[in-house]
């Protein structure tokens, strides 16, 4: 039955295993990020094999799923700041989570007190990408206060960059960690051990060796998975690239023009599109469309090029290529479609 994500789990345990190796060399320990995947427990099991340790996610439900999955094997970290009405099940099921607000810290506090429990936080620095985070000068007033809550441990100090803003880690932002844990310890009461110095993006100033000294954590999503680190999406040496094939059923081929016929307003999501006149051409219909995947995907014929798509159907360019009713097209996601392909219901998870 199709559309179907075929996952291939040997790749995955080779770029868990390229990626440990080349953190380890670095003093860095990093955490899997399995949110791309909605924590498929095949995937997680094939992370935990190679080396992982502590799986990341940002919803709890699918850190819910990992901790029936493997218990105490694992650390689980929740990287989405809980929400106030949450706290319950972020203590219960979350090893620690990372957090900005004071409120919602003094609600984990409380419900770890009820729990009979310490729940441990990283606490998010805003570096500049202005997505989560406090503001540094905020940083040792948040100490003060946070000091008084006897069920919360900080573990350290994290920031997440690349994903709002697009700013790039460089050892000048991520300096600025360093320097916060420094005057965090000034007092000699208590050490920070964890600094989480970002995700995929921060993979290019740890091989490059400008990472600072002290950075001791990333959280990896996309490179374990796609092998590319994020700033510019570069090939990470010896990782695969196609872990993931999205596979799809053709069900309609024509020749048809390049162009549509009669008076353009806007397609079925809302933009008016424009089209180039290549004459008549050679148009395939795959059963999968948004409702599954984005159209970041990369067709593994090069004689196939994809051209739209709507919620249920996936256009194709098909020249000179033997294409017909029935057959089956691959493709290789990126994130996006990643993300939507282990998410719909309507794509078959299988494992190769
Ligand atoms: C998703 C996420 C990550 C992982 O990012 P990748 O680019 O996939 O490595 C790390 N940290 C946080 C807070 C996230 O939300």
């Amino acid at each position: 039955m199709y559309p179907q994500i075929e996952i291939d789990l040997n790749k995955i345990s080779d770029n868990a295993k390229v990626m440990l190796e080349k953190c380890k060399e670095h003093g860095i320990y990093p955490c899997a990020v399995t949110k791309v995947t909605c924590a498929d427990e095949q995937t997680a099991a094939a992370l935990i094999k190679s080396g992982f340790n502590q799986l990341a996610d940002s919803r709890v439900e699918n850190i819910i799923k990992l901790k029936e999955a493997f218990g105490d094997k694992i650390e689980t970290l929740l990287l989405r700041l809980p929400m106030l009405s949450d706290c319950h099940r972020v203590v219960k099921y979350c090893d620690i989570s990372l957090n900005s607000e004071l409120s919602t810290i003094k609600e984990l506090n409380k419900h770890a007190k009820e729990q009979g429990k310490t729940h441990k936080i990283i606490i998010m620095v805003d570096l500049g990408d202005l997505r989560e985070g406090i503001w540094p000068s905020d940083v040792l007033e948040l100490k003060e206060q946070v000091k008084k809550l006897k069920n919360i441990e900080v573990l350290g100090l994290g920031t997440n960059l690349t994903c709002y803003g697009g700013v790039i880690p460089t050892n000048k932002n991520l300096k600025k960690l360093i320097e916060l844990k420094e005057s965090w310890e000034q007092d000699g009461q208590q050490s920070l051990k964890i600094i989480s110095g970002g995700n995929s993006s921060s993979i290019n100033i740890m091989t490059s060796k400008e990472i600072p000294e002290g950075v001791n954590h990333l959280r990896l999503g996309e490179s374990l998975f796609l092998g590319r680190e994020t700033v510019a999406r570069n090939h990470i040496e010896n990782t695969h690239l196609d872990v993931f094939k999205v596979k799809a059923e053709i069900i309609e081929v024509k020749k048809k023009p390049s162009v549509p016929i009669g008076t353009i307003g806007q397609d079925a999501f809302g933009e008016t599109p424009t089209f180039e006149d290549k004459g008549e051409h050679l148009r395939a219909i795959a059963a999968i469309g948004r409702q599954d995947i984005a159209l970041s995907m990369e067709p593994t014929s090069k004689n196939i090029k994809i051209i739209g798509g709507s919620s249920d159907h996936l256009l194709l360019e098909a020249e000179n290529v033997d294409i017909k009713v029935g057959d089956i097209v691959e493709f290789v996601p990126e994130y996006g479609a990643l993300l939507a392909a282990m998410t719909s219901p309507y794509v078959r998870k299988i494992y190769k």
